[in-house]
């Protein structure tokens, strides 16, 4: 579903070059969920980035179900609303209600009918077990409901992918289940995943794959079990005696 090819992204200002993607490649397959961990900076979030077209890359290449996201004919705005995003910072629409959130890239990507939109997105609030807030605004909620409707709003589009950067960092301790738990749900029915996080139980849980960045690198690669248990580098041992 997810082919990433040497993948490199530089940043350059101030006489300042950074490597925030260095040379990474990454499979990820239909239904897999794979969770990216490592240091702050390490470029977890520019990956993700790259992934759904947000933001263009140096070399290499990405596909997404055989779309090549560097081809000049690719529509970056068609991978986008084939790959969902959800950031730790909620994003909602403030000026438009819960419903409004969900229906809004529906109709004007998605070009469904009012009444089509409207649908989907009850069932979706539903599903995230938010029914009952369908009228509020997003400032009326708690950062878990916030975070529950932003996950709605990415479903909404139908994604063959959905991609979260560190969704419950943002968030009091206390509602960091109710969003986990969505996100598992979404697991259990085979939704593609990679989801950037330092929940170290869900990773436990939920992933197929644990990916380690830093510097820009991928350093390791195994299962949770492998790197709960016995992981081989140096710099993946202390990460995860920090995080632990
Ligand atoms: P992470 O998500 O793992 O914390 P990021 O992907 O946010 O890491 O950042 C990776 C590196 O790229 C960092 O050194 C960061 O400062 C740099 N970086 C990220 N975004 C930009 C940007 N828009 N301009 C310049 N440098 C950036
Ligand atoms: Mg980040």
């Amino acid at each position: 579903m997810i082919s990433a090819q040497n993948v490199t992204k530089i940043f350059t200002g101030r006489g300042i070059t950074v490597r925030a993607v260095d040379n990474v490649s990454v499979e990820v397959a239909s239904g897999e969920v794979v969770v990216i961990i490592g240091p702050s900076g390490s470029g977890k979030s520019t990956f993700l980035r790259c992934i759904n077209g947000l933001e263009l890359f140096n070399s290499g290449h990405i596909f997404i179900d055989k779309v090549d996201l560097a081809h000049k004919k690719t529509n970056l705005n068609h991978i986008r609303a084939e790959v969902g995003m959800v950031f730790q910072q909620f994003n909602l629409f403030p000026h438009k209600t819960v419903l409004e959130n969900l229906t809004l890239a529906q109709m004007r990507v998605r070009k469904r009918s009012k009444a089509v939109a409207i649908e989907k997105g009850r069932q979706l609030l539903k599903k995230v077990g938010i029914s009952e807030k369908a009228d509020e605004y997003p400032s009326r909620l708690s950062g878990g409901q916030q975070q529950r409707v932003a996950i709605a709003r990415a479903l909404a589009m139908d994604p063959k992918i959905m991609l979260f950067d560190e969704p419950t960092s943002a968030l009091d301790p206390e509602m960091v289940g109710e969003v986990l738990d969505v996100m598992k749900q979404l697991a259990r029915e085979g939704m593609t995943m990679v989801v950037v996080t330092h929940e170290m139980g869900f990773a436990r849980e939920v992933a197929d794959r644990v990916i380690f960045m830093d510097e820009g690198k991928v350093v390791e690669v195994g299962t949770p079990e492998h790197f709960f248990t016995n992981p081989r580098e140096e710099r993946a041992k202390l990460f995860l005696k920090q995080v632990l």
